[in-house]
C-alpha cells in the first residue's frame, strides 16, 4: 500500500525535528560540513520549495477571487458573502486577542525568575548609562531628565541586527500612516505591478473588482470568466503536483529551524513561549467549537482534511506560501464550494491572522512586565495601556504581510503606541521563528474553519461532500 502524503508529510516533519536536534548539538558550528548541510537544506526546503509555492501565489489569488465571485449568482449574495466573512474576521480575531491578554496578564511571564534575571542585567547597565550620561555632558540625568532620555534612547538604537533595522524602520509611522501605507496604497497599485511584486491586497482588491465587473457585464464577458475557471483548475491541479516533494520539503524546513534555534533559547524565554503557545492551542480549540456548532462540520472530519494545509504553514511559516494548499484541502478534500473557498481563503491568508494578534499582545505585555518602569520605559500596564495594546494589535495583525517573520515587524506599532521603545524588542527575537510556526498555523487553520463557516450559511448541510476521510 501507498503511503498517504499526509502521512508522510509528518513522519517527515518529525525526522526533520531529529536531525535539526543531533545538528544543534554539534560542537563545531564552524566546521565546513555544518554549514554545507544547512545550505542544503536551506535549499530543497526554502528556494526550491517555497519558492514554487510562492511562484503560483499571486496567479492564485487572481485567478480563484475571479473564478470565486463570478461563481456567485448575484450581488446580493456576494455582499452577503463578504460582510459574513469580516464579521467572522473581526470576530475571531478579537477572542484570539483576548485569550492572549488574560493569559499573560495572569501567568505573568515577565515576573518569572529567568526574565527578572534580564531585568536585573538592564539595571545594571542603566546605572552604567547614567554614569556615561553625567561624564559626557556633566549634568544630571534625574534633573535633566528629558535629555538623557533623549541621548539613552538614541545611544540604545544605534547598530543592530538586519532584523532589528528591518523593525526600526518602521518606528515613527503612527496608526493612519500604517492605515495609508499599508493597506489603502498597495489595495490601489496598478495590478501588473501588484501581481509582480505579489502584493496581496492589490491583488484581491483588482481581481474583486474584476470580478463584480464580470458579473455586471454578464453574458459578453462569459469568455473572460470561463476562462478564469479554467485556469483556477489549472492552479489547483499544478498545487497537486508541488505536493509531491512536500514531505522532503517540510524535512529540510524543520531540521534547518530546528538546527539554528537549538533548545538553549527556552531558559530565559520559556514561560514567554508557553503562554504565547498556550494561547494559540487555546484559540484553536475554539475554533475547532465554531467549526462544529455553526459550520456543523465535525472537529475530527476538519482537521482530516486540513492536516497538509496544518504541516505546510508549520514548516513555510507563511500562510501567503501555504494558500494553495488550503484551497485545494477545502475545496477538495472538505468539500467547501469554491465560490465561497476561492474568494474567503485569499482574503483571510492577507488580512486574518489571529495568531499573529494573539503573539502580538503578548509579547508587548510580557517586555512591559520585564522593563516596565525602567528610565526609558515609563508604562504600568494599566486599563487604558491594556487596552491601546488590544486595538493595536488586531490592527498591527491585519497589516502583517502573509510571510515568515511579519508579526515581528508589525509589533513595533504595538510597541510605539504605549511608549515601549523599540530596542527591547530583539530579547524576543531568538524565539520568534519557533513561535511564528504555531501563529502561522492557526492564522491558515482561522482562515480555512472560515471558509467552512461561511460555506454553511450559503448551502445546506445535505450538499457538501467531503472526502476528508478517504483522502
Ligand atoms: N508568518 C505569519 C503568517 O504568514 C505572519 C506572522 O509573522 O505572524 O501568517
Amino acid at each position: 500500500m501507498r503511503p498517504r502524503l499526509h502521512n508522510l508529510i509528518f513522519v517527515f516533519m518529525a525526522l526533520g525535528v531529529v536531525v535539526g536536534v543531533l545538528l544543534a548539538d554539534v560542537d563545531d558550528k564552524t566546521a565546513g560540513w555544518y554549514a554545507t548541510t544547512l545550505q542544503w537544506l536551506d535549499f530543497f526546503g526554502k528556494t526550491i520549495f517555497i519558492g514554487l509555492l510562492k511562484m503560483i501565489i499571486a496567479p492564485l489569488i487572481l485567478v480563484s477571487i475571479v473564478a470565486g465571485v463570478t461563481s456567485i449568482p448575484s450581488f446580493g449574495d456576494a455582499g452577503r458573502i463578504g460582510v459574513r466573512t469580516l464579521l467572522y474576521y473581526v470576530s475571531t480575531t478579537t477572542i484570539a486577542v483576548t485569550i492572549g491578554l488574560i493569559l499573560v496578564l495572569t501567568i505573568r511571564p515577565g515576573d518569572k525568575s529567568g526574565a527578572q534575571d534580564v531585568r536585573a542585567q538592564r539595571e545594571a547597565e542603566l546605572a552604567q548609562r547614567r554614569i556615561e550620561f553625567r561624564e559626557e555632558t556633566g549634568k544630571d540625568p534625574k534633573a535633566e531628565e528629558s535629555e538623557y532620555l533623549t541621548w539613552l534612547v538614541e545611544r540604545e538604537g544605534r547598530g543592530g541586527t538586519e532584523k532589528y533595522k528591518r523593525v526600526v524602520s518602521k518606528r515613527d509611522r503612527g496608526t493612519f500612516d500604517m492605515f495609508v501605507e499599508d493597506i489603502v496604497q498597495p489595495m490601489l497599485m496598478n495590478p501588473f505591478q501588484a501581481l509582480a511584486e505579489r502584493n496581496s491586497l492589490g491583488i484581491i482588491f483588482f481581481a474583486l473588482l474584476l470580478g463584480l465587473v464580470c458579473m455586471a457585464v454578464g453574458e459578453p464577458a462569459r469568455a473572460l470568466i470561463d476562462l478564469f475557471q479554467a485556469a483556477n483548475q489549472v492552479i489547483l491541479r499544478l498545487t497537486n503536483w508541488l505536493m509531491a516533494i512536500s514531505p522532503f520539503a517540510v524535512f529540510c524546513l524543520m531540521a534547518g529551524i530546528v538546527a539554528r534555534h537549538g533548545p538553549e533559547v527556552f531558559e530565559t524565554l520559556g514561560w514567554y513561549c508557553g503562554t504565547v503557545i498556550g494561547g494559540i492551542l487555546i484559540h484553536a480549540a475554539l475554533l475547532l467549537g465554531v467549526c462544529a456548532l455553526i459550520g456543523r462540520m465535525n472537529p475530527i472530519t476538519f482537521l482530516r482534511g486540513f492536516r497538509e494545509a496544518w504541516a505546510i504553514a508549520f514548516a513555510t511559516r507563511s500562510s501567503a506560501a501555504t494558500l494553495p494548499v488550503t484551497v485545494r484541502c477545502m475545496t477538495r478534500k472538505l468539500g467547501v464550494s469554491p465560490k465561497v473557498a476561492n474568494f474567503t481563503l485569499p482574503v483571510g491568508a492577507t488580512i486574518n491572522m489571529d495568531g499573529t494578534a494573539l503573539y502580538e499582545g503578548v509579547a508587548v505585555i510580557f517586555l512591559i512586565q520585564i522593563y516596565g518602569g525602567m528610565d526609558d520605559v515609563g508604562i504600568t500596564l494599566a486599563g487604558g495601556a491594556v487596552l491601546i495594546i488590544f486595538i493595536t494589535a488586531v490592527l498591527a495583525s491585519v497589516g502583517a504581510a502573509a510571510v515568515p517573520d511579519a508579526g515581528l515587524v508589525t509589533m513595533v506599532l504595538v510597541a510605539t503606541a504605549v511608549h515601549l521603545p523599540v530596542y527591547y524588542l530583539p530579547f524576543i527575537f531568538a524565539v520568534d521563528a519557533f513561535l511564528d510556526m504555531f501563529r502561522t498555523s492557526v492564522n491558515v487553520m482561522g482562515d480555512a474553519i472560515g471558509a467552512v463557516v461561511v460555506d454553511r450559511f450559503e448551502r445546506p448541510e445535505a450538499e457538501r461532500a467531503p472526502e476528508a476521510a478517504t483522502s
